[in-house]
């Protein structure tokens, strides 16, 4: 069927790669790429001969439309970007509104992505979780952000670039106070490792070891503690 695959790509580990996906990128003749040179060694390996075309977030209109008059002149495309799930902090998002607007099938395959490896392996107890992503890089923009998630009971999900990490951990101490920090970093990867700390403590964990703030980060951040004066409310409220 002519549709568009939306295709998740390893994290690090090549093994991560889904039978499916497997059979879907060696069978499609088109795969747009967010970047079409890092992923063709991908492509290579599983000795998919699939035509690449570019779909990255500067060009995101164009490849929808190009994607589109391929569906409709009914050849398959599969979507993927450099790691992960496309459209998951990742262009893709307007390439499957324009599909499904044109009234042309999208076609969701399972697999890996950062956000929910490391909530697998965090062990935090809170019921829900926010995905946020990435924070604004400007400091002001993600202060409001930040405060602005504050008194969620939800635990909150970040990624993070190295570069910032040491900011961001600082600023998160600062704005949600006591918390419960997981640090997922190098996810699927040699030199993985998870981690969770007081988040009052983290800036001076990460500081003790420069190797800690290095490669790729997953942030997770315990829910906000139930309000005491609203629990005992609710409980009163019970009572009643
Ligand atoms: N679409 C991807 C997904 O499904 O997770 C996310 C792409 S986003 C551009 C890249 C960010 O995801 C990184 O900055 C990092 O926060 C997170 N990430 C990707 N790979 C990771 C890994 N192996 N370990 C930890 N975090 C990772």
């Amino acid at each position: 069927i002519a549709a568009l695959y939306v295709v998740p790509t390893p994290l690090g580990n090549l093994a991560d790669l889904t039978r499916r996906a497997e059979d879907v990128l060696r069978a499609v003749p088109w795969v747009a790429c967010e970047d079409t040179r890092h992923s063709a060694p991908l492509l290579k390996q599983l000795g998919a001969r699939a035509r690449t075309l570019p779909a990255h977030q500067h060009n995101e209109h164009e490849a929808a439309a190009r994607i589109v008059d391929k569906l409709q002149a009914g050849e398959a495309v599969a979507l993927i970007s450099d790691a992960g799930t496309p459209g998951i902090s990742d262009p893709g998002a307007r390439i499957v509104a324009a599909v499904r607007a044109a009234g042309c099938q999208v076609v969701p395959l399972p697999g890996a992505c950062a956000a929910t490896t490391a909530l697998s392996a965090a062990g935090l107890t809170d019921e829900h979780f926010l995905f946020y992503g990435f924070l604004p890089s400007k400091a002001g923009q993600r202060r409001q952000a930040l405060e602005a998630l504050a008194g969620h009971a939800y635990a909150l999900v970040f990624y993070e670039a190295p570069h910032r990490v040491l900011d961001t951990v600082a600023e998160m101490a600062e704005v949600f106070g006591e918390r419960t920090l997981v640090v997922a970093r190098e996810l699927t990867k040699l030199f993985e490792n998870i981690d969770a700390l007081p988040l009052n403590g983290a800036l001076e964990w990460f500081k003790a070891d420069p190797n800690r703030q290095r490669g790729e980060f997953v942030l997770i951040v315990s829910g906000a503690p139930a309000d005491a004066a609203s629990g005992e409310g609710e409980r009163v409220l019970k009572l009643l």
